[in-house]
């Protein structure tokens, strides 16, 4: 039996029990022992226990983020599943799933084992594989579905691109339910999008570039709502941008329909008019809008329309980031950003509580995967994230463990600083300075 741990003095918040309290938290052989006089006697009795000292810090389950692109096989030089796991632990995460639209894409059986085998030797955070809907992602024919679901693919998606076709989204549709694993969509009609760069809108008017439609994205989520109706199987909508989108999530949910969705931290606080610097930096797609849908995704998070938060990190190098707007590609990096931009987009302005907050970064999301975990349960797997909500820190991409430095918040002061990230009671990440004595 290996000594115990404790995480002292902190704010343990288990949103899924209701607990939110300063007491201790024991640890032991990689497990939750207990709160405070829960644990076992013979634990906290133990001479050799180590005390982690968190005054003001709050204590939580390990964040979860069911949106991240590891670029893992194929673009080592954007990321790889060592460098994308150590951004998520520094961001407070312990749990990831990552998108298949690797190159090759994750659309057989040894791709979809080589990912979890290169997570597990990292062994910095859970990683949960998405296998592709088609093959090659090119929207002609399904998967092996069932086969990769067996390997240990946790939903299946095209991300990247939508699945166009309603015929195979049906019968994708169809095979999962029985599988009991989401089809998670890229909602984008692509004829729509066309070649536009930004939202189109008065800002991309003024600034002469080309515009994608609020209507690119809702049409798709209204189509899957229908398809989603007819078959019974599970949607999840992706990084949902527009006010629309939440219209017709609200409706399909309040109709029985199982539907499920998130958004990005960056949807929740900037907007179109971020882009008139030309940054590309502030080029993602879908592509930040207008500020009336900024605050229909706000009120969407609270209600619970939207179940959870996901950061869609999506690192490019450097050279191609640095191109004009329209040539740069889409996306942006935000594991290590992802909390301090939730809290003041969400917490700082009282549209959610933290424990709210962590909620929807925790529980909701390995939900919507039919994933156990999220709570601080006796007896589960110590995953836990470890915070000052109050101290204060610039984002600096030039610290990143991410290879990807393509951040719209480079210079933001933001509060709320992971201090410690444990993963099955192992520690993935520790901020310096941080107290820790032997009792
Ligand atoms: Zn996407």
């Amino acid at each position: 039996m290996a000594s115990p741990l404790c995480i002292r003095g902190g704010r343990i918040l288990d949103p899924v029990r209701g607990i939110d309290r300063v007491q201790d938290l024991w640890i032991q052989d990689g497990k939750i022992a207990g709160l405070g006089e829960d644990a076992p006697a013979d634990v906290r009795s133990n001479k050799s226990a180590e005390v982690i000292q968190v005054p003001g810090a709050i204590v939580c389950p390990g964040l979860v983020d069911i949106h991240v692109h590891l670029r893992e096989p194929g673009q080592e030089e954007k990321e790889t599943i060592e460098t994308g796991t150590r951004a998520a632990a520094r961001g407070g995460f312990t749990t990831v799933a990552c998108m298949p639209n690797t190159s090759p894409p994750l659309d057989d059986r040894p791709r979809i084992e080589y990912v979890i085998r290169r997570a597990e030797e990292s062994g910095l955070a859970r990683v949960h594989p998405i296998a592709a809907v088609t093959v090659g992602q090119m929207g002609e024919r399904l998967t092996e579905i069932e086969d990769l679901v067996d390997a240990g693919a946790v939903a299946i998606s095209d991300d990247g691109k939508p699945v166009r076709n309603a015929e195979l989204m049906r019968r994708a549709l169809e095979l999962t339910r029985r599988l009991g694993v989401p089809v998670i969509q890229h909602a984008e009609d692509p004829d729509l999008k066309g070649d536009g760069v930004m939202h189109e809108g008065w800002t991309s008017t003024r600034l002469g570039m080309k515009g994608i439609p609020d209507a690119a994205e809702s049409v798709m989520v209204a189509r899957d709502a229908l398809l989603a109706e007819l078959t019974g199987g599970h949607v999840h909508v992706a990084h949902v941008s527009a006010a629309r989108s939440v219209e017709i999530i609200r409706r399909a949910k309040a109709r029985g329909i199982k539907m499920t969705a998130e958004t990005a931290p960056h949807y929740l606080i900037l907007t179109d008019e971020a882009v008139e610097g030309y940054d590309p930096r502030t080029k993602m797609n879908p592509p930040l809008r207008s500020a009336k849908d900024r605050d229909a995704l706000i009120e969407a998070v609270a209600d619970g329309t939207l179940d959870c938060l996901a950061t869609d990190h999506a690192p490019h190098t450097e050279i191609e980031k640095d191109s004009d707007f329209d040539a740069a590609p889409f996306g942006i990096v935000g594991l290590e950003t992802a909390l301090g931009v939730l809290l003041k987009a969400l917490v700082e302005p009282k549209h959610l509580s933290i424990p709210e907050l962590i909620l929807r970064m925790t529980a909701n999301p390995l939900r919507v995967l039919g994933l156990p975990g999220g709570t601080l349960e006796a007896g589960t797997p110590a995953d836990v994230t470890i915070f000052d909500p109050a101290r204060r820190w610039t984002v600096r991409a030039a610290e990143f463990a991410s290879m990807g430095r393509n951040t719209p918040f480079e210079g933001w002061e933001l509060k709320g600083l992971v201090l410690l990230t444990m993963l099955g009671g192992k520690v993935t990440y520790r901020a310096q300075p941080l107290e820790v004595s032997a009792r």
